[in-house]
C-alpha cells in the first residue's frame, strides 16, 4: 500500500514549489521535512522577539508579469505574501576599498545606468553594453522566460563565458569594473570560474525588480504548505528521511529516522544531491557517477552576525549594503586569519512594527569550512548551537567582535544601538539546511566546463528525481525555476511552463 503518490525529501523552495504543482495536477504528494520548521534557506528565526531572515535576503522578479511572480501567481500566493518593493532609485550600495563614495544599483535598466552613469559619466557605452549582454543572456534562457522546447540548444551559446573576464571587457576603468560585479556575494562568485549566465540571471532579476518580505520570507513556505494540504497532500515536519531504498529498478520507499518506511511511486530529492546518493541504497547508481557528483565543488559559506538594535537607536534604510574592505571583489573568499573579513554585506528587514528604525541587521561575511572543521563531530539546529562547547562560543564572539569592528568603521557608532548579536557559522547552515559544507548556494558553476557541473533532475534511478538550488540556480527565483524543471521531467511534457506563463 502506497502512502503517497510522490513523496519529497525537503521542504527548500524547490521542494515546496513542486509538490504544489503536483498537488494541483492531482497527485498525493508528502513534503517530509527533517527540521521542525519547513523552508531550508526560507525558514526565519527569532532572537530577543526579532525576526531574522536565514535566506531571503531580497527577491528579484517580482513585479507584474516578471518570472517569480508568474511562479507565485500561477501557485496563488502572490496576493498573500507581505512584500515590500525597494527604493527604484537604490536597491544596493556598493563600497569599494577605501573609496568613501556609494556606488548604487537602481531599479529599471534606464535607471539603473542613468545611476552608475553619476559616477562614471564617462562610461555609457560601457554600461550600455554591459546591460545589453546582461539582458541578451537571460534571452537564451528559455525556461527563465517560459519558452518551451529549445532548452538545450539556446543556451548552449553562452555557458562557456566568464563572468569576470566579460565585465573587464566591456570598461578599463578598474573601479566600474569592480562596482559591476559589487554585489558579488549574492553568487560567490569566482573569478576565472562563475559564468557569466549565473551572474546575468541574478542582475537581472533585481535590475527588473527588487523586493523584501515584510516580516521575514517564512511566509513563502508557509502559504505553500497550506495549499499542498488543502490539495490533500501531506507536509510532514521534524522528520528526517534517512534511507532512499530502491528494489528491482526504482525506488520503493524512504525510511525515516523512526524506522518508518513510506511507500510512493515517485521520489524527488530537494536535498543536496551529494546527501542523497550518501542515502540511497541501490547498485544502479555507478561508483564513477557517484564520484563525479561527490568531486563538484561547493560554494563557500558565510559567518552571520544578526544584531538586535536597541528600541528606536539604528533609522532603517532599504537598500543592501556591501562593502569590499580589500583587494578585489572576487577575491573576498580568499582571506587569511590575519585579513579576514575582506568584505561583508548588509540587510536589513522590514517589520510591520516600524518603517522608521530597524529592529535588526543581518551582516554576513565569508567564512569557509575549515575554520569550524575542530567542531565538525559536534550536531545541532540553529536554534540550539550552545551544546557545541566553550571553545567554539568563544570562536564566535571573536569573530563578531572581528566583524563589528570593520563594519563600524563604515556605519560609526553602531556598537551604542545593539541591544545583542546573535551569530551563525558554516555549521549552522550545515545542520541547518542539511549539507555537508554549510555551503551557501550548492554545486559551483564553471563556465570552463558547464555541463559538468551541470545536475540533470533525472538520477540513474527512473523514479528518483533531483530539485532545488543545485540543479538550474540557486537563490529564490533559480530554485523555484528548478521546481518546474524537475515536474517537466516527472510528467514528461511541459505543460506545467505554459500553465505558468498564462497564470
Ligand atoms: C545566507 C544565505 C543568504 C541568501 N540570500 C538570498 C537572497 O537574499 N535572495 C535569494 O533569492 N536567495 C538567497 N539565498 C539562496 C536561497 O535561499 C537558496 O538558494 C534557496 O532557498 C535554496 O532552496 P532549495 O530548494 O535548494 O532548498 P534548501 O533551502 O537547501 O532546503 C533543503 C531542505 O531539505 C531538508 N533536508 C535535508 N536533508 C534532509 C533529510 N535527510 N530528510 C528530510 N529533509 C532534509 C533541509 O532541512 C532543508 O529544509 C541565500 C542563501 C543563504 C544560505
Amino acid at each position: 500500500m502506497k502512502d503517497f503518490d510522490i513523496i519529497i525529501i525537503g521542504s527548500g523552495i524547490g521542494g515546496l514549489v513542486c509538490a504544489d504543482i503536483l498537488g494541483k495536477e492531482g497527485y498525493k504528494v508528502g513534503v517530509i521535512e527533517k527540521n521542525k520548521q519547513i523552508g531550508g534557506s526560507l525558514q526565519t528565526y527569532v532572537r530577543d522577539k526579532v525576526i531574522f531572515d536565514s535566506g531571503v535576503h531580497y527577491l528579484g522578479g517580482l513585479s507584474k508579469g516578471q518570472n517569480l511572480y508568474q511562479i507565485f501567481k500561477y501557485l496563488g500566493i502572490m496576493d498573500r505574501l507581505k512584500l515590500k518593493q525597494m527604493d527604484l532609485d537604490v536597491v544596493d550600495k556598493i563600497v569599494i576599498e577605501n573609496d568613501e563614495k556609494e556606488y548604487i544599483y537602481a531599479q529599471g535598466y534606464d535607471n539603473f545606468i542613468a545611476k552608475l552613469l553619476v559616477d562614471f559619466p564617462e562610461e555609457e557605452k560601457a554600461l550600455n553594453t554591459y546591460c545589453n549582454t546582461i539582458k541578451e543572456v537571460c534571452q537564451k534562457f528559455p525556461l527563465y522566460n517560459f519558452r518551451t522546447g529549445s532548452e538545450g540548444l539556446e543556451k548552449a551559446e553562452v555557458l562557456g563565458i566568464d563572468a569576470k573576464a566579460f565585465i573587464d571587457s566591456v570598461t578599463s576603468n578598474k573601479k566600474l569594473q569592480e562596482v559591476l560585479a559589487g554585489n558579488n556575494p549574492l553568487y560567490a562568485g569566482q573569478p576565472g570560474k562563475t559564468p557569466l549566465y549565473v551572474h546575468a540571471l541574478i542582475i537581472n532579476s533585481y535590475i527588473e525588480s527588487s523586493w523584501k518580505c515584510v516580516d521575514g520570507g517564512s511566509q513563502i513556505a508557509k502559504y505553500i504548505a497550506r495549499n499542498i494540504r488543502e490539495q490533500g497532500g501531506d507536509v510532514l515536519r521534524d522528520t528526517e528521511v534517512k534511507k532512499i531504498v530502491e528494489e528491482e529498478g526504482k525506488v520503493t520507499y524512504v525510511e525515516l529516522a523512526n524506522g518508518k518506511r513510506l511507500y510512493a511511486d515517485n521520489f524527488i530529492s530537494n536535498i543536496h544531491p551529494v546527501k542523497t546518493l550518501e542515502i540511497t541504497e541501490t547498485t544502479m547508481i555507478k561508483k564513477a557517477y557517484r564520484n563525479r557528483i561527490t568531486a563538484l565543488e561547493n560554494s563557500v559559506s558565510s559567518f552571520t552576525l544578526n544584531i538586535v538594535f536597541k528600541k528606536d537607536a539604528f533609522k532603517y534604510f532599504s537598500y543592501n549594503y556591501y562593502c569590499c574592505l580589500e583587494g578585489s571583489v572576487w577575491e573576498a573568499a580568499n582571506y587569511t586569519q590575519e585579513n579576514w573579513p575582506k568584505g561583508f554585506a548588509i540587510f536589513l528587514a522590514p517589520t510591520s512594527k516600524s518603517t522608521e528604525y530597524a529592529e535588526g541587521m543581518t551582516i554576513l561575511a565569508y567564512m569557509t569550512f575549515d575554520e569550524v572543521q575542530q567542531w565538525a563531530d559536534t550536531f545541532n539546529t540553529v536554534s540550539d548551537e550552545k551544546e557545541r562547547g566553550e571553545s567554539y562560543e568563544a570562536f564566535k564572539i571573536r569573530k563578531a567582535e572581528v566583524l563589528l569592528d570593520a563594519v563600524e568603521k563604515k556605519f560609526p557608532g553602531l556598537r551604542n544601538t545593539i541591544k545583542s548579536y546573535y551569530t551563525a557559522t558554516p555549521l549552522s547552515y550545515r545542520d541547518y539546511i542539511g549539507n555537508d559544507d554549510g555551503s551557501l548556494y550548492g554545486i559551483v558553476k564553471d563556465y570552463k566546463d558547464p555541463l559538468k557541473t551541470f545536475i540533470s533532475p533525472r538520477t540513474k534511478l527512473p523514479n528518483l528525481y533531483f530539485t532545488g538550488q543545485n540543479l538550474n540556480m540557486h537563490g529564490v527565483l533559480g530554485a523555484a525555476m528548478s521546481g518546474l524543471v524537475t515536474c517537466s521531467a516527472l510528467l514528461g511534457n511541459d505543460d506545467i511552463v505554459e500553465k505558468v506563463k498564462n497564470a
